[in-house]
């Protein structure tokens, strides 16, 4: 096993049949994280990236049956931030040395065109050395168009899953794969820095499903990843199903830093959300991305994605002094800076 993790390590590839075997065994894993750690450093050093996530609305239009704030969930609050929240969440963020803000929400048509280009547009002038990610779903290639041209950077659309078959287990049929893949490349296109993923253990998923997620990965070449376990939400469809695994999530890190050396890859709430430790495990195996909470408190509970979502501890933006501490003890220093991808 070992020699298969030194050829993903030299040639950033392997057959099917030895990415199964690899996804499948546990055996040489703190090998695997070393080499993962290895090549991270190689491009990016001990430098750990810092997004200021801002929550910006859990209205959605959509129904995904893993999610906590899908439209049919009756017992969401739902809650919309104002411009005058996001630019004040802006300013705590920049004090704290944020310089990429993220705005992330679910698929509310309140955010038209004219008012998300109007929020960054503001955030860039007030703002011109941070980065702006988007995060909002679904949209047409006029509306990435304009965003783009108001300013965003960025933006993050997960996948979710690569093949058709279960995509159609995890989403209504009003979504489709083709219309979501079909956004990324639109996105790519435009001239965003572009990141897709994946959550890992999410329901019916199969070893061929997580193969897949790689080599769609290998054809979009995104410049960020963003995956972590799949966690059961009570309130929804998908509640009594098993969480994924934070073992097999920090694998398939460590697999994907070394298939894309140079991709940003965030270690998610997710897996801080799965284990106490889980954010350090993450960037141990490869990760180079943290994204603390910069939502106000007020709502931070509301975007409640999956049970018992993290949102008050070292996660939050106010406690980045006790994250860079936490990084530091394992060997690692978050940097003040937007934290571009090195090369795509
Ligand atoms: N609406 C936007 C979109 O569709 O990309 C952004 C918000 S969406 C809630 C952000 C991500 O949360 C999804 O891409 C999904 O992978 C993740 N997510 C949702 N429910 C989850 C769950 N139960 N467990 C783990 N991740 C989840």
């Amino acid at each position: 096993m070992k020699n298969l993790i030194d050829k993903l390590r030299t040639t950033k590839d392997l057959s099917n049949d030895e990415l199964r075997e690899l996804i499948e065994s546990s055996e040489f894993d703190s090998y695997l994280f070393s080499v993962a750690d290895e090549v991270r450093r190689s491009v990016y050093g001990t430098d750990i990236y810092i997004r200021g996530l801002i929550e910006l609305t859990n209205y959605c239009k959509n129904d995904c049956y893993y999610c906590g704030i899908r439209r049919s969930n009756k017992c969401a609050e739902r809650y919309r931030l104002s411009k005058e929240d996001i630019m004040e969440c802006c300013k705590s963020g920049y004090e704290l040395g944020f310089r990429t803000f993220v705005l992330q929400g679910g698929e509310d048509a309140f955010f038209s065109d004219e008012i998300l280009c109007d929020i960054v547009s503001s955030i860039k002038k007030e703002y011109p050395d941070c980065a702006v990610t988007l995060s909002l779903g679904e949209r047409s290639y006029e509306s990435y168009k304009r965003l783009y041209d108001a300013g965003a950077d960025r933006y993050l659309l997960r996948h979710e899953t690569a093949l058709t078959e279960h995509y159609r287990r995890l989403h209504p049929d009003n979504m489709t794969l083709e219309n979501r893949k079909a956004c990324l490349f639109n996105l790519k296109e435009i001239g965003y820095q572009v990141g897709a993923g994946f959550m890992v253990g999410s329901p019916y998923q199969t070893t061929d499903n997580l193969i897949a997620d790689l080599r769609f990965l290998q054809e979009l070449q995104p410049s960020m990843i963003g995956i972590g376990p799949f966690l059961t939400h009570k309130d929804t469809p998908f509640k009594d199903f098993e969480n994924g695994s934070l073992e097999l999530s920090l694998r398939m890190l460590a697999i994907l830093r070394l298939m894309f050396p140079y991709a940003l890859l965030p270690s998610t709430t997710a897996l801080g959300t799965a284990d106490k430790d889980g954010r350090e495990k993450g960037i141990k195996a490869g990760g180079n991305v943290v994204m603390p909470n910069l939502s106000p408190s007020s709502v931070r509970k509301k975007y409640e994605l999956y049970d018992d979502k993290i949102c008050t501890g070292d996660e939050a933006a106010e406690s980045l002094l006790n994250l860079s501490k936490r990084m530091e003890s394992i060997g690692y220093k978050i940097v003040v800076s937007r934290g571009d991808v090195k090369k795509c």
